[in-house]
């Protein structure tokens, strides 16, 4: 049994079945949230007995490292997991706020959350083996899904981060769900995951610091608004017109843009949330000023946000990336007509960093 898959009344239930005094049960938790530790043998607070039986009975390693990858910049590390049934997994660690490291173009308008944004230190992390959505420009999509991650996987790729960074006495400070997988289609394991990593008496990590980023499923949009979280909310929206977001994404079928938009604006009123809206820039597919002009006109009214980041261009797509100078019109176009952008660069691009890429590469 994985350790990180147990709540924290499961691992209270757990050791009472052994036995052990509730107090004991709060060390475990803290030793793996706050300690950081992974492997039994570093509880040295618990008796002996106690240490045997969390190495008998649980595991703390769900995955072994495949491959990691650094950018030739050193800022990011993008990490391959192989879990126990051979699926392949991915994460990235992006490194922000350092001296040199410019992720993002800028036009005039100084909006952008990254500036002067300190030692940002941003894990992007997988919620399923693969993807059910298709969306044809994403090297996810184009495997397949094969299968949901458990909550403790989740968790696990963050502590494995978490761990490695203690080391050089750095902390992580922003979580995104934007690996392998559709978040919103593995709902429940999701939130789990996010639960344990914000509980205050364990990892403590702030609600505010995780991004959810969904394709679109306007269900759980609303049951995620209902829940009222204070995590923030992105929808891959790529497209301001239905026959065209289908043709790249075929989730569209389901969920046409006005729903995914009322259901945006139904999040917002629940929460009093800004949503932000993910566009990946596909040159003459979506990047031309009409086509921001027609998102403008859709998000209008809408507290909101576009985060745009030129296509990074897979295997299996042969969309190509919208240059620099088109990347910034199509910015100062949407924000003339009212609706803030921001364009973003893919960070280590020579990494494979795109969702996916990884796992694709060295599945072939
Ligand atoms: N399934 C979720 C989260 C994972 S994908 C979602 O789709 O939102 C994270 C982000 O990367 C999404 O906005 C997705 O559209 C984007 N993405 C996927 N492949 C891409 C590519 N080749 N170039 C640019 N963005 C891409
Ligand atoms: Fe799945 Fe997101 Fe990739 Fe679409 S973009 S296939 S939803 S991981």
């Amino acid at each position: 049994m994985l350790i990180y898959n147990l709540n924290k009344i499961e691992l209270f239930n757990l050791l009472q079945s052994w036995d052990e005094p509730a107090y004991r049960a709060k060390q475990v938790w803290q030793g793996l949230y706050q300690h950081l530790y992974n492997s039994p043998e570093q509880f040295t607070n618990l008796p002996k007995s106690l240490r045997e039986k969390l190495a008998e009975h649980t595991t703390f390693t769900p995955f072994k490292v495949k491959v990691f990858q650094d950018s030739s910049d050193g800022f990011t590390r993008k990490t391959l997991f192989e879990l126990p049934d051979k699926n392949l997994i991915e994460a990235v660690l992006m490194r922000y706020g350092d001296p040199a490291d410019n992720p993002q173009i800028t036009s005039s308008a100084p909006n952008s959350e990254n500036r002067g944004a300190k030692n940002r230190r941003t894990l992007c992390i997988s919620t399923q083996a693969g993807c059910a959505m298709g969306c044809v420009f994403c090297a996810t999509g184009q495997m397949g899904f094969k299968r949901h991650l458990s909550s403790g996987e989740i968790v696990a790729q963050v502590m494995y981060f978490a761990q490695m960074l203690k080391q050089e006495n750095e902390v992580v400070t922003n979580i995104v769900f934007m690996g392998m997988g559709e978040p919103f289609h593995n709902y429940d394991n999701t939130m789990a995951a996010i639960d344990t990593l914000n509980d205050s008496e364990g990892y403590n990590f702030g609600a505010r610091r995780f991004t959810i980023s969904t394709v679109g499923l306007v269900p759980q949009i609303i049951r995620f608004a209902d829940e009222r979280r204070q995590v923030n909310l992105a929808i891959s929206l790529h497209a301001a017109d239905d026959d065209e977001r289908l043709q790249i994404m075929p989730v569209n079928k389901k969920h046409k843009i006005k729903d995914v938009i009322d259901a945006c604006k139904y999040y917002v009123d629940q929460t009093g949330r800004r949503v932000t809206f993910e566009w990946a820039l596909i040159s003459g597919v979506n990047d031309m000023p009409e086509v921001a002009k027609k998102l403008a006109s859709k998000l209008k009214g809408l507290m909101c946000h576009v985060n745009a980041i030129p296509l990074n261009p897979t295997a299996g797509y042969n969309g190509k990336a919208t240059d620099r100078q088109r990347a910034i019109l199509f910015k100062e176009t949407l924000e003339q007509a009212g609706i803030p952008c921001t364009i973003r660069m893919r960070r280590g691009i020579d990494i494979n960093a795109g969702c996916g890429q990884l796992a694709g590469s060295v599945l072939s």
